[in-house]
């Protein structure tokens, strides 16, 4: 084991605050990452807060962070596919049983063995993992994804989350030239779904609370915004999407997105508030209408993301913070004051 400086939680109540933490030395099939940048994801703000305890509850200290871009300074004598020097990245998934139906078909993220980054059991060390608010990281091979060279890294960072959980519904879903698709809640993950239904050549509309972020919305490549609490503006789209990507992260009405939907339309949802959404049968059964939900991606997938984003120059839109902001950075993402993610110079942590 090795110490290695990190921010946690300690409660549901306290801020992050630094601390050392063990790493395992890495085995032969380990890789072992400097981390230089962590994306800040809603999901951190989530479980560092304890607000998904019926379904995860957080075991503390919490070290967030699964948006992670770095470069490799050990390799184990198994591991083919890295050397020291190397740029790596690590998503949501450190492991899995790797056997399973879902493994075999590439969904790892629905293997029921999976590890998540943090907060997880952690076979190696008995106790929990722990993300990315740290400055190195150890992490078998197969779930280390290797990173276009021609990106920036504070940028690639989020792709890690926010990329790879708008890319993959997006994909499945068949987003495509000629579609109308709608992306509701302009933040990380909102961002991101923009610019890749845009990439996918769809007619895009951003779905916004916030009037403010209309021009941001196009540069960022919607063609329309539309402001969701303005009922009219709302009305004049009515029945008309393909598809819509919902991100909001709290309970929120989703019959107004419904309705926007054309036949055999689908909203997917991959924001992720623990409390259950209210759904009105009668929004579904006139028009054949789907709601559906998604998480993340599978590792191949999550590479071809990556691949994706360095074929096209795509990043995220990132405000790059010292760690020491971190706690004011949550309160921003509260207040969905976020342009588009925060992402952590991990440089940042040497200064305590
Ligand atoms: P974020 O950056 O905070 O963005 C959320 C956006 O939702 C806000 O910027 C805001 O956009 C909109 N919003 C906020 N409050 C709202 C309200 N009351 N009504 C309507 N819209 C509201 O969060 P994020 O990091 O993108 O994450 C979003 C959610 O996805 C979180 O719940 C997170 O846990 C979840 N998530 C899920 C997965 C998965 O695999 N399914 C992966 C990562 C994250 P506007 O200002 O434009 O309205
Ligand atoms: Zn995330």
């Amino acid at each position: 084991m090795y110490d290695s400086k990190a921010y946690s939680a300690a409660s549901a109540i306290s801020p992050l605050a630094p601390t050392t933490i063990s790493r395992r030395e890495p085995a032969a099939s380990d890789v072992q990452i400097e981390i230089l940048y962590c994306g800040i994801c809603h999901s951190d703000l989530h479980q560092v807060r304890d607000e998904w305890n019926a379904v995860m509850p957080a075991v503390y200290p919490v070290v967030p962070g699964h948006e992670i871009v770095g470069r490799v300074t050990k390799a184990g004598s198994a591991v083919t596919g890295f050397r020291p020097g190397d740029l790596a990245a690590v998503g949501c998934l450190v492991d899995s049983d790797g056997t399973c139906q879902q493994c075999l078909d590439g969904f790892e993220q629905f293997c029921p063995n999976a590890t998540f980054t943090y907060n997880a059991p952690d076979k190696h060390t008995g106790g929990v993992t722990y993300g990315g608010y740290s400055d190195s990281i150890v992490v078998d091979e197969r779930f280390v994804l290797r990173v276009p060279a021609n990106l920036d890294l504070a940028g690639v960072a989020p792709l890690l989350c926010a990329g790879i959980t708008t890319y993959s519904p997006l994909r499945h879903w068949g987003v495509s030239a000629g579609m109308k698709v709608g992306v509701v809640g302009l933040g990380g993950l909102g961002h991101m779904g923009v610019k890749f239904a845009h990439a996918f050549g769809a007619h895009v509309v951003v779905l916004s609370t916030s009037p403010g972020k209309r021009d941001d919305a196009r540069r960022l490549g919607a063609d329309e915004v539309v402001i969701s609490t303005d009922a009219a503006e709302m009305e004049k789209h009515a029945g008309s999407f393909d598809f819509i990507l919902d991100t909001v992260a709290v309970v929120h009405d989703v019959n107004a997105y419904v309705q926007l939907l054309k036949r055999d339309g689908t909203l997917t949802l991959v924001g992720a508030p623990v409390d259950p959404h209210a759904v009105s049968a009668f929004g579904l059964l006139f028009g054949r209408k789907s709601i559906a939900g998604s998480l993340i991606g599978g590792i191949a997938e999550t590479q071809e993301m990556l691949d994706f984003c360095g074929a096209h120059g795509i990043t995220a839109d990132v405000e790059v913070i010292p760690i020491q902001k971190v706690n004011e950075a949550y309160e921003r993402l509260l207040k969905s004051d976020v342009k588009y993610r925060f992402s952590i110079d991990m440089a940042s942590l040497k200064e305590g």
